[in-house]
């Protein structure tokens, strides 16, 4: 035995599930694709917007029991990662009715505004029809993230080797044998959490696992300087009347990233079928859809000036998370364009199910 757990895929599920493991004693190899800091996969990139605001129950609660564990991330690493520096939602009157209602039953504070209301606080963006404020939203600081997550594992005695994938798994006595481009590891446990290769990791239905089907696409979002006196909070827009919350397949999203400007990613449709032939590039027009929105919606941004970079979803068919175990193999996606607020906490939920834990039956009440 080499190790009590191998983690396949240092992003932002396999980076928290390390730290957590480590802080529980145990030990761990992370095998990541790619060198340290890569830009291949879902979790790069300076920021990510924080909120507690969806329309169902079970991801504001999470989002808030996130809250703490990003807390103790930030002072065991010295860095500050959270900013709860306040989000918007706006757009379908439907919609944020939802949320509204939602985050009330929570007990979570909110404003709702009127579009002018709105505008005459954030004048860099226009608003048609509903508005709501949360102030415990905001934005978290995606690569210091993954970044503190690494070193603390690493700190914590775990084996990071980039550039090294898993080949594919094999059951043994001990567990499962890992096959590498070097000599197999051997471990108690595995957690598969590649992101969009999870697919193409071999030697999962030995262990009786069946992915549900995924949807892979790359995203383009676009950040445009800031005009001078204006500023942006972090903002869903709703602009689709039968979209499900916790998507993003219904207008766009953005935030402002510090040193980047301010942030618009409208949901691609760009399938990737082949990750080994993904290339960076984005397409002009992807940019060309960015400057239309900002146009028509953000006055605030700069539409001559933008720099796109190209990122992966990853989606299930329902767009919630995927989370399982068979025997000694856990997998997880988290996933679907909005797990990234959760990384804390999707690190310890992934630990208890490694461990053997019901989540479900934990304190996070997780639907079945
Ligand atoms: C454009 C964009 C905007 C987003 N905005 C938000 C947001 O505002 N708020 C929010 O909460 N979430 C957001 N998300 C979602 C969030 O970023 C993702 O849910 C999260 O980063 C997924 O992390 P992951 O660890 O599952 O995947 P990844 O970060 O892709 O990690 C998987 C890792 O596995 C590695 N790997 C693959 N195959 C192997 C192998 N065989 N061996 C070893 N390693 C392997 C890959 O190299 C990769 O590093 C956004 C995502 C994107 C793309």
């Amino acid at each position: 035995m080499v190790a009590d757990f191998v983690i396949v895929g240092g992003g932002a599920a396999g980076a928290a599930t390390a730290w957590h493991l480590v802080s529980r004693g145990h030990s761990v190899v992370i095998l990541e694709r790619y060198a340290r800091g890569h830009a291949r996969g879902s979790s790069h990139g300076s920021t990510r917007i924080f909120r507690v605001s969806y329309r169902e129950e079970i991801y504001s609660r999470l989002a808030g029991a996130a809250i703490p564990l990003w807390r103790q991330l930030e002072r065991e690493s010295g860095e500050t990662l959270l900013e709860q520096s306040g989000q918007l939602d706006h757009g379908v009157t439907s919609a944020i009715d939802e949320i509204e209602a939602n985050l009330r039953a929570g007990g979570w504070s909110c404003d709702r505004l009127t579009p002018d209301q709105a505008h005459e606080r954030w004048p860099g963006m226009v608003f048609d029809q509903s508005v709501i404020y949360s102030p415990d939203g905001g934005r978290v600081f995606a690569d210091r993230t993954i970044a503190a997550l690494l070193r603390l594992a690493e700190a914590g005695g775990a084996d990071l080797r980039f550039e090294d994938p898993a080949l594919g798994l094999e059951p043994c006595a001990e567990g499962v044998r890992v096959r590498t481009s070097g000599d197999a590891i051997t471990a108690r446990g595995v957690i598969v959490t590649a992101g969009a290769w999870l697919p193409t990791i071999e030697g999962l239905d030995a262990f009786g696992i069946d992915l549900p089907p995924l949807r892979v696409t790359a995203q383009a979002p676009v950040h445009f300087a800031i005009r001078p006196g204006f500023s942006f909070p972090s903002y869903v827009h709703h602009a689709g009347t039968d979209a499900v919350d916790h998507t993003f397949d219904y207008g766009a999203y953005g935030l402002e990233s510090p040193g980047e400007g301010v942030k618009v990613g409208l949901d691609s449709m760009e399938l990737v079928p082949d990750l080994s032939a993904r290339t960076l590039e984005v397409s002009p027009g992807a940019i060309e859809a960015a400057v239309d929105y900002a146009r028509q919606w953000l006055p605030g941004a700069d539409t001559d000036r933008a720099t796109a970079v190209s990122c992966l979803f990853t989606m299930t068919g329902d767009s919630h998370f995927l989370l399982d175990r068979r025997g000694p193999v856990v997998v997880c996606s988290p996933c679907s364009g909005h797990g990234f607020k959760f990384t804390p906490i999707l690190g310890a939920l992934i630990a208890d199910v490694a461990l053997g834990g019901d989540p479900w039956a934990s304190e996070w009440k997780l639907p079945a």
